[in-house]
């Protein structure tokens, strides 16, 4: 695929690749490790070879922002009930046949008509709107990475939390630089087997996995889990099992797990939408397991919904799709036994 041709002086020189021998550029940002020859953009569209340089140019260029409930992430132990500045950029380094944001991810800057917004830019819309946090969205934020750290660092000095949302596939050495000021990620897990991650998404599950274990034990970065159902694809009883298995095993019992609902879309107009009672499923399978905090999303189910105390069983927040009903946690605890309730409440 050829770029339109690009003067560099308007163009942000990107982190994280080498020259090769070959004369093409090696782009070390994500697993994919591009090989990127003159003229061309990497599989993620945003990072591109001009003149033997690597640029990426999604620096600066939204395609768009909203206001969203944080529980859209999803994220439901993170200041639940708060607003958040959401925002992406065109590309995508994944290749997701069921992505549920296609006309985002596959875009190219030139289709979409990209926005102008500098860091200091989208600090001030975040100001504008009092929105406590920022989230890095719609597309994987870990391609313009660059952007990410420029925004979260001013973030951090405002005391505005910077949120990834994140299918967590990047090289090991690049994610500790692009979320150094991130404060919360929601990692989507999109199926626990080889063959779905290869088939469906092109990439591979076990760097996503590696991504959920240094995000546990090298960082003090609050995440959640979401894992979209697909019928037939990744919602055997069996497979989500070995998924809270890995869970339970590798992170604990207390990182919030979504089970959400698939609509057919871009290339996956084969397969019904999924159904509630597979969800519920899921759920119970990975509460039996032992995981204390698991949800169900993108349907209407209250029990699903609801953040029970881990100690007493008492219901602590009540909610319906995004909405919060009701809040009793005090002070990152439960209002009646004391018990503190893993998150960020305050
Ligand atoms: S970030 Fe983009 S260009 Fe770099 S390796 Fe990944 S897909 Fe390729």
């Amino acid at each position: 695929m050829k770029v339109i041709e690009k003067d560099t002086d308007e163009l942000k020189l990107a982190k994280w690749w080498e020259p090769t021998d070959s004369n093409k550029i090696l782009c070390t940002l994500c697993p994919r490790y591009c090989k990127i020859g003159e003229g061309q953009p990497g599989f993620c569209y945003i990072r591109q070879n001009h003149n033997g340089k690597l640029y990426t140019i999604g620096y600066g260029r939204p395609t768009g922002f909203a206001i969203d409930p944080v529980e859209k992430k999803p994220l439901n132990h993170f200041l639940p009930g708060t607003a958040i500045l959401s925002f992406g950029t065109a590309g995508c380094n994944l290749g997701c046949k069921f992505c549920q944001n296609w006309s985002i991810s596959k875009a190219k800057l030139d289709d979409f008509n990209a926005l102008i917004s500098s860091p200091e830019d989208v600090i001030m819309l975040a100001k504008r709107y009092s929105t406590p946090s920022i989230a890095y969205t719609y597309n994987d934020p870990t391609i313009f990475g660059e952007y990410v750290i420029d925004i979260s660092k001013i973030a951090r000095q405002e005391g505005i939390n910077s949120v990834m949302v994140t299918a967590g596939y990047i090289d090991k050495d690049a994610r500790k630089d692009v979320y150094k000021y991130i404060d919360a990620a929601n990692v989507d897990l999109k199926g626990f087997t080889e063959r779905f991650y290869n088939k469906l998404t092109f990439s591979h599950l076990t760097d996503v996995l590696d991504t959920l274990v240094w995000l546990k034990n090298e960082t003090d970065i609050w995440f959640e889990i979401t894992t979209l159902l697909i019928p037939d694809e990744n919602d055997s009883p069996e497979e989500i099992k070995r998924e809270s298995d890995w869970i339970l095993e590798n992170l604990g019992d207390s990182i919030p797990l979504h089970f959400t609902a698939f609509h057919p879309d871009f290339r996956m107009m084969d397969k019904p939408h999924t159904p509630a009672e597979t969800l519920t499923t899921a759920r119970n399978i990975a509460l039996e397991t032992g995981i204390k905090f698991v949800y169900v999303g993108n349907v209407h189910d209250l029990e699903g919904q609801t953040t029970y105390c881990p100690n007493c069983n008492t219901k602590l927040i009540k909610r319906d799709w995004h909405s919060v009903l009701s809040n009793k946690i005090v002070d990152s605890k439960c209002y009646k036994c004391k018990a503190v309730v893993p998150g960020i409440f305050n």
